[in-house]
């Protein structure tokens, strides 16, 4: 049974001005890609200030951006083992092989050593997650790319808001991919975008989403579509729909206001942890990161899944960012060896309730359930 006030671990925050968005897009009759869809393009494109497109959800803005990067069949692609179940799908769906490598014990981002000592001559990208909105070194990730010859494609899921060296993520480097799933920074119900200024990608990637029909997107865009069409490459059901738009639209709106909540959070989450001797938490600037999840390191002799029934039945929700994929059945490869970090830290890690709706006392609730109940 669901406790009562459940203090929930993450949740869409919606207000009047997306259900009035969504009842536009209703009675105007057309659901599907549209006016709103290239509404919100333009103002994301805007807010990074480069190209961005949308689509359905943020694995599919993996999987499309893996595609345009020329990533296929039997090519390697350097990525942390500790990322959602997403990060490895998109980059297997093109049929290349996900090679899973450590991350820093610091940042929980990939372990830059790990990936160059997994570099073959058949590594063709390399995708750095930005962990619960921490995009650790990522010029160093940059340096390594240009000196092998890699795209980086950011799964910059968790980081929608954040800043690296003054300059907001998605707004530089190669390409970025951001996710609008419920729990997301911001929402559109399910959604994502690809941000990028190269311009051939961006083509490619237009016309991938709407199975691979040339030139559909403008058609699209007016309330139209291709009748008489050619296609030159293989395509998806990628594109997003205009009710979605609608609910982004309005979300990107509140971008401040989430950022600033998320991060307030996650400092009184540091504040109260720092007097508890027992709990580790993630030394990271909440000036200029905007934190998707707030993760903690539990003792080594915790009973982790006892403690989140605990917790539960006490009306906290917790969650596990992540198992990490190289202990998946598909993506196990006896080859691989040890990635020393990721299983010391992934058993023991646990996600406390992070989203804008929570406010101080309930997170001094969350912490003296937990350390009460270590
Ligand atoms: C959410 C998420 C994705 C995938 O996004 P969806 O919109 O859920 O498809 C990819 N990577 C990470 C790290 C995520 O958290």
């Amino acid at each position: 049974m669901m406790p009562e006030n459940l203090i929930r671990l993450s949740k869409s925050v919606i207000g009047p001005e997306e259900k009035n968005a969504v009842i536009k897009v209703l009675d105007n009759g057309r659901l599907g890609m549209g006016s709103e869809v290239k509404k919100f393009e333009d103002l994301l494109s805007k807010f990074f200030d480069r190209p961005a497109l949308c689509c359905v959800n943020g694995t599919a803005a993996l999987h499309l951006s893996l595609q345009a990067s020329g990533v296929g069949f039997n090519d390697e692609v350097l990525v942390q083992s500790l990322t959602y179940l997403a990060t490895f799908q998109a980059i297997s769906a093109c049929g290349a092989k996900p090679v899973p490598c450590d991350v820093n014990k610091d940042t929980l981002t990939l372990d830059l050593n790990d990936a160059s000592k997994k570099l073959t001559n058949r590594t063709k990208a390399v995708v750095p997650v930005h962990f619960a909105g921490d995009p650790g070194k990522l010029h160093e990730i940059y340096e390594f790319a240009s000196s092998n010859g890699l795209r980086v494609i950011e799964d910059s899921a968790h980081a929608f808001g954040t800043k690296y060296n003054n300059q907001t993520i998605g707004s530089f480097g190669d390409i970025s991919c951001f996710s609008f799933d419920g729990i997301k920074n911001i929402t559109s119900g399910e959604g994502g975008c690809i941000v990028s200024d190269d311009m051939e990608l961006i083509r490619l990637i237009k016309d991938a989403r709407l199975l691979g029909i040339i030139n559909d997107t403008n058609n699209r865009f007016s309330g139209k579509r291709s009748w008489n069409f050619d296609v030159s490459t293989q395509g998806w059901r990628y594109h997003m729909s205009d009710i979605m738009a609608a609910i982004g639209i309005q979300q990107l709106n509140k971008i401040d206001y989430f950022s600033r909540k998320r991060q307030d959070l996650a400092k009184k989450y540091d504040e109260l942890l720092s007097f508890s001797n027992q709990i580790s938490s993630f030394k990271r600037n909440y000036t200029s990161i905007v934190p998707h999840i707030y993760s903690i390191i539990l003792p080594k002799t915790t009973k982790r899944d006892l403690l989140r029934e605990k917790l539960y039945s006490l009306g906290i929700e917790t969650g596990i960012h992540y198992l990490p994929n190289h202990k998946l059945s598909y993506y196990q490869n006896p080859r691989l060896g040890n990635l020393l970090n990721t299983e010391e830290i992934a058993p023991r890690l646990l996600s406390l309730p992070l989203h804008p709706d929570l406010n101080e006392e309930d997170l001094e609730f969350v912490v003296r359930s937990l350390i009460e109940n270590l």
